[in-house]
């Protein structure tokens, strides 16, 4: 299989064209076209599968072809710095040839260029959960007219004890939207989390 056979539009193909994709990977394969109909999907997968591009390349195909691009439509919850700022060059390498513009937030750096950077307008945040919490409380940050809400590495999140910032996370954005979750591991509080966020997902395990 190769990405155009996944219905991805020019401007996508040719950006991982140049970052040196050639073939997608299994979660690739299976997400995309789900991620494109506009379904949920529950993917059991770790770190080194592709599931950052996995998600990524969907959101900005949306982004790029609908008509609203005012505010943050799409969140990404990740439970560390490192994380974010990956997740953040792969938007960075995927979204290059759209004008799809994205922003990295995490705690324990001054806030500033981050608040700059919302100031500018972004329409995809990436985000730990302390400092997007900080930063929605202070006002910078409105997720009223979210669509998609990623949320990378559950059970990790779980393990540093980020439940009930979710939980306030939850209460801050849209009902109606589509949701993506990630898990290396689905043990059954994890699975419950992900039946309490997640419309009639569609399952991926790689
Ligand atoms: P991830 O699982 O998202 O952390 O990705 C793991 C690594 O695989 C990253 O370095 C990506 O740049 C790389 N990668 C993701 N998708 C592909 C692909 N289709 N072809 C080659 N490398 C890829």
């Amino acid at each position: 299989m190769i990405f155009k056979e996944l219905d991805l539009i020019e401007p996508i193909l040719k950006a991982l064209e140049q970052t040196g994709y050639t073939t997608p990977t299994p979660i690739q394969e299976q997400a995309i076209p789900v991620l494109l109909k506009g379904k949920d999907l529950l993917g059991c997968a770790q770190t080194g599968t592709g599931k950052t591009a996995a998600f990524a390349i969907p959101i900005i195909q949306r982004l790029y072809q609908s008509d609203s691009k005012k505010g943050i439509k799409a969140l990404i919850l990740t439970p560390t710095r490192e994380l974010a700022i990956q997740i953040g060059e792969s938007f960075d390498a995927y979204a290059r040839y759209t004008r799809v513009k994205h922003t990295v937030i995490f705690g324990g750096v001054p806030p500033k260029p981050q608040i700059d950077a919302l100031k500018r307008g972004v329409q995809v945040l990436i985000a730990t959960p302390g400092r997007l919490l900080d930063l929605q409380a202070q006002g910078y940050i409105s997720l009223k007219g979210l669509d998609y809400f990623v949320l990378d590495e559950a059970d990790r999140m779980l393990d540093m004890g980020f439940i009930h910032d979710i939980k306030r996370v939850l209460k801050l954005i849209p009902d109606k939207r589509q949701t993506l979750f990630f898990s290396a591991t689905m043990p059954p509080e994890i699975e419950k989390l992900a039946n309490s966020i997640l419309t009639s997902p569609e399952k991926v395990e790689v």
